[in-house]
């Protein structure tokens, strides 16, 4: 009765993806009426400056507050605003937010801001950037536009000279989860970034294991080589942080530091003892 069986699998399988499409298709009229509802909220994680010992800025990422399934994680929405052109729409509220919240922190603290491939391609990313930088009166120099490698691939003589006329009006662009993407290497020498963040499956066994340290290493040194800040993302306990001290790591980001937390959390963040692996670095310049 093996082919039996296989017909009853297939009918499974057809079942499963048909209350797949359902889901989907709920998800993404939800989604629609998400942007109206005010359903999304920003949570702000601290950028951590690694010489200076203090946050330098914090990175926005969206939250959902669904009525009904509570908090969606932008994993589970965001690829899915991606398809259906949403993204544009919930993209430009995040940068008013971001740059709203940002105006009302002190001067030297960032905000950085993920800016998905789709924005490149079907809307007025620079105009809808100055716009929100206008209405917070918040200077360019204090926005961060991150965005992945796979943004860069989709088109990459599109999306280039947006990147540089953004970089002219003073706004910085970082790479995100980098290494993670199959030619990182090459993408590096075509657009000067101002920071590369190296992806937090890099960090994990960086205090165990000598290879993984390595491999770090190398690409802390090849960001630096550059003349590109470099971000540390994903660091989550002390020996992480110490050791990232030892190398030319300037900034790092993780659960050590702090998790994501609400906007009204900020001031208290910010109030926060210095975190150190007890490492002395001279100021880059100096060496
Ligand atoms: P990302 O930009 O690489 O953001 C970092 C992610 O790592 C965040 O997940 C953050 O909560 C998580 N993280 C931070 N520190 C640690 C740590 O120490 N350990 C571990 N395991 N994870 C850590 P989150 O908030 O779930 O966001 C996931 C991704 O969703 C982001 O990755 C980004 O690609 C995307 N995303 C978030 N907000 C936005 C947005 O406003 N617009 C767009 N287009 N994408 C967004
Ligand atoms: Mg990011
Ligand atoms: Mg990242
Ligand atoms: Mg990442």
């Amino acid at each position: 009765h093996a082919k039996a069986d296989g017909r009853k699998r297939e009918r499974f399988f057809a079942n499963e993806m048909e209350a797949q499409m359902q889901l989907r298709h709920a998800l993404e009229a939800d989604l629609r009426a998400a942007v109206e509802k005010e359903e999304f909220e920003l949570h702000y994680q601290p950028l951590y400056d690694l010489t200076q010992r203090r946050i330098c800025g914090f990175e926005a990422l969206i939250r959902w507050n669904h009525p009904v399934r509570g908090r969606v994680p932008p994993m589970d929405f965001i690829p899915l605003a991606e398809e259906v052109g949403l993204v544009v729409d919930i993209g430009r509220w995040v940068l008013r937010r971001a740059c709203d919240d940002a105006a009302q922190w002190p001067e030297g603290i960032k905000v950085a801001v993920n800016v998905s491939a789709i924005q490149f391609s079907s809307s007025d990313l620079t105009r809808d950037v100055s716009e929100a930088l206008a209405a917070a009166t918040l200077s360019p120099s204090r926005l961060e536009l991150e965005i992945t490698e796979s943004v860069l691939m989709e088109n990459l003589s599109e999306v280039l000279p947006i990147l540089h006329a953004l970089k002219e009006r003073g706004i910085h662009i970082s790479m995100d989860d980098f290494g993670t993407g199959y030619s990182s290497l090459s993408y590096l020498s075509s657009f000067p970034f101002d920071k590369i963040k190296i992806d937090k499956s890099f960090v994990n066994d960086i205090v165990d294991n000598k290879e993984a340290h390595a491999i770090m290493h190398a690409i802390i040194l090849l960001g630096d080589a550059l003349g590109m800040r470099v971000t540390v993302e994903g660091v989550e306990t002390a020996e992480q942080l110490a050791l990232l001290e030892c190398e030319e790591c300037d900034e790092i980001q993780g659960y050590h530091i702090s998790p994501p937390r609400p906007a009204r959390e900020v001031p208290h963040l910010l109030s926060l003892p210095p975190k150190n692996g007890g490492v002395t670095r001279l100021p880059k310049a100096k060496r």
